[in-house]
């Protein structure tokens, strides 16, 4: 059965084939965490994803990870928070399956998440961090490459939240 781990990190850091980006739709960086894995991955990573030409919401791209300690940078669009009535769960929900989707593709066995959505975009990290849960637990349950999923929490709120959490499930 693949693992899943919680731990308080800085994700451009971690040593795992691919970190998950919360980017926004233009794929040209931006703050929070997409700033940090920009300014950690180096130019080459703003310039590919120059190529990619954008990405919906929910929808997952990927690319190498530069001078990330990570191989590759899987960069995907989390839903904005208008209150929980514009189909933000599902969009949540689509960024985790079609993020890890993009990873067993690509036989690739350990990745790592952010709270996506929980900063500037404002969803509500409990809710955040079920749907994270419960999305990456269904995709598991169908064999893939993928042996080790790791939610990299960027406060002790957060991992409190996420470890409540998978006690719970
Ligand atoms: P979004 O626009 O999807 O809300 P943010 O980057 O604003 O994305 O926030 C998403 C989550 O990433 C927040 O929980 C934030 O604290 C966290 N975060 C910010 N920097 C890092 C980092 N270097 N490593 C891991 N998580 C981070």
């Amino acid at each position: 059965m693949p693992e899943i781990e919680v731990i308080l990190a800085d994700i451009t850091t971690l040593q795992v084939d691919a970190i998950v980006n919360a980017a926004n739709s233009s794929l040209l960086g931006g703050g929070g965490v997409d700033g940090a894995i920009h300014r950690a991955a180096g130019p080459g990573l703003l310039e590919e994803c120059r190529s990619l030409h954008g990405c919906k919401t929910g929808e997952a791209k990927l690319t190498r990870g530069y001078q990330l300690p990570a191989r590759f940078v899987i960069h995907t669009v989390g839903p904005i928070w208008h209150g929980g009535n514009q189909g933000e769960a599902d969009l949540l929900a689509a960024c985790y399956q079609n993020s890890l989707r993009l990873a067993a593709d690509n036989r690739f066995i350990s990745i790592a998440f952010p709270a996506i959505s929980t900063g500037v975009y404002g969803y509500p990290v409990d809710l955040a961090a079920k749907i994270a849960v419960t999305s990456v637990q269904n995709f598991l349950k169908e064999p893939s490459s993928i042996e080790k999923v790791i939610f990299c929490c960027f406060s002790q709120n957060d991992l409190d939240i996420y470890q409540k959490i998978l006690l719970s499930v």
